[in-house]
């Protein structure tokens, strides 16, 4: 007897769809937190690397002009005495450019900033800008960076100089070197090979224009917007930032200022670039997390088969109702967990209370006044009960064999004795959850709930049994036929049942009455007459 309908998923069903939903989103949620802390820890480190670096190339860049001040001031100490003899000055100026590779031209200047030696020497007249830059320092009249220029060889250069002064302190001139920034320079030294692969640096001076690029044709360009550049010029500490550069790209930078010239150092390289390997890592963790889910999955499923199987069992016993014969199954049943045991408790209990309602048909409906048992109405009441139920019964269609001549022979009220005792016996050889109702006339029908075909067949024998041996005083020996009908599914009407019993019973009289016929009529052992 199926009826589980197709319109309902299964409890198990159901975890499955609800327990892959949850790893799904445990999956997911693992893989968007881990995706955001990978992405900020790759940017940390990114943003830490570049600060380190643009510290390093800081102060390697400070190191160098410190070192070249000191060289000038060695130099500027020893022809601060003998400033006018040209002889000594020529010598020294020629002296530190051939040892110095660093400096591309060495020169003197009086306190006007006229360009007295240098060397190599050049034709000063036409190095408009170098005697520009030589005039400024010149006036500062302390040691100093200058701002960059275009040097007479065309490089972009700037003029390191220490002021030359006599023994009482008095400023007579400077000596400076020309620096190249770019081809073989210091510059491209200390920042051509940047450690980090997408990633580059430049260096600007305090009026933010650059004075080194790897991309040769934005030397001298103003980076007036440069967030980082500001940032380092800003004075202070080294830091980091995350900006955007003058094409609006997203950058990850490192900063920090040559304190020896007020220059900044930046090194940057496109976030996108950064994050480069977190495509990788999350496939990784991907292919890592996924067959871990599928185990925790798989282990999840057998779990819950293992906790829904009371409930799916009495999903089933509940479906199966009129097959039981009896509560037994539901008792042996393991309702481990408080909602299963309720379950199976009210299930029990519905069986038990179905099963007193019957009998209570017994004392409740109206009897027959002549046999005490239930009459026609309390008959039909029971039977619209079953009707209401899955639960599974026998009737026995029960008819006095050749009743007639009992009138015909003792009168009508030795008939009635003779009814009574039939019907005696009838209630004697039932149980107490049984129901035995006068049909009518002569006829008896008895109701088994939770009786199936076997035990009603022997029931119905017994009854046969009893009366054939059990003579009536005057009337002598009588006998009774009986016809069996189980119900075997739930949709089955008791009119159909009843319907059936009394064609077995029509078959047992007309096989020669006293005798019992059921679904597996003729009985075994017993041939029809
Ligand atoms: P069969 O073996 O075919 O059943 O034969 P039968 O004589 O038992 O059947 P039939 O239907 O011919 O007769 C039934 C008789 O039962 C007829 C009727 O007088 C009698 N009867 C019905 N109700 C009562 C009753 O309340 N009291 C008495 N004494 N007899 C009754
Ligand atoms: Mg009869
Ligand atoms: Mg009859």
């Amino acid at each position: 007897m199926e009826r589980k309908s197709a319109r309902f998923i299964g409890i198990r069903g159901l975890m499955l769809v609800l327990l892959s939903a949850s790893v799904l989103v445990t999956l997911a949620t693992c893989l968007v937190v881990a995706h955001g802390v990978l992405r900020d820890a790759l940017i940390r480190s990114a943003l830490e690397s570049h600060k380190a670096y643009a510290y390093k190339v800081a102060s390697g860049i400070d190191q160098f002009i410190h070192s070249v001040h000191e060289r000038l001031q060695y130099s500027s100490q020893l022809i601060g005495s003998g400033f006018t003899d040209r002889a000594l000055v020529q010598a020294e100026v020629k002296r530190l450019q051939v040892q110095d590779s660093e400096l591309q031209i060495v020169l003197t200047a009086d306190v006007s900033g006229n360009i007295l030696d240098g060397y190599p020497q050049l034709d000063f007249d036409k190095a408009v800008k170098l005697a520009n830059a030589v005039r400024r320092a010149a006036s500062a009249g302390r040691p100093l960076v200058s701002q960059a220029f275009i040097s007479p060889a065309g490089h972009f250069s700037v003029l390191i100089s220490n002021p030359v002064r006599d023994g009482a302190g008095n400023v007579l001139g400077l000596i400076g070197g020309v620096v190249n920034l770019r081809e073989g320079g210091v510059m491209s030294n200390l920042l051509g090979g940047h450690q980090l692969a997408d990633a580059f640096a430049f260096v600007v001076d305090e009026n933010l224009q650059i004075l080194y690029h790897p991309d040769a044709t934005r030397l001298g360009a103003v980076l007036s917007t440069s967030a980082t550049a500001h940032a380092a010029l800003r004075g202070g500490e080294e830091g980091e930032l995350e900006a955007t550069d003058y094409r609006g790209i997203p950058m990850l930078a490192g900063y920090a200022e040559v304190k020896g010239a007020h220059w900044a150092v930046v090194t940057q390289q496109p976030r996108d670039n950064a994050l480069h390997p977190l495509r990788n890592l999350m496939h990784d963790m991907l292919f890592k997390l996924l067959p871990v889910s599928l185990l925790g999955l798989a282990l999840m499923l057998v779990v819950s088969t293992w906790v829904t199987r009371p409930l799916r069992q009495l999903a089933n016993s509940a479906q199966h109702v009129p097959e039981l014969a009896a509560s037994r199954e539901l008792h042996a049943m393991n309702a481990w967990y408080a909602e299963a045991a309720a379950i199976r408790s009210a299930l029990v209990s519905g069986i038990q209370s179905l099963d007193q309602k019957i009998s209570s048909l017994n004392h409740a409906a109206e009897s027959d006044p002549l046999t005490g048992l239930v009459n026609r109405r309390g008959m039909n009441a029971a039977l619209a009960i079953l009707d209401a139920q899955a639960q599974p019964y026998c009737a026995l269609a029960l008819d006095i064999d050749h009743f007639k001549r009992v009138n015909d022979t003792w009168g009508h009220d030795v008939g009635d004795v003779a009814l009574q005792h039939i019907a005696g016996i009838i209630q004697s050889c039932s149980r107490a959850g049984d129901l035995a109702c006068r049909a009518g006339g002569e006829e008896f029908c008895l109701l088994l709930p939770d009786t199936g075909l076997q035990m009603a067949t022997e029931i119905a024998e017994r009854i046969r049994t009893t009366i054939a041996t059990s003579p009536l005083d005057k009337v002598g020996t009588m006998t009774i036929s009986i016809g069996v009908a189980c119900r075997s599914c739930a949709e089955q009407t008791s009119a159909a049942i009843l319907k059936c019993a009394d064609e077995r019973l029509y078959k047992a009289k007309a096989t020669g009455r006293n005798r019992v016929v059921s679904a597996d009529w003729p009985l075994a052992g017993e041939q029809p007459a």
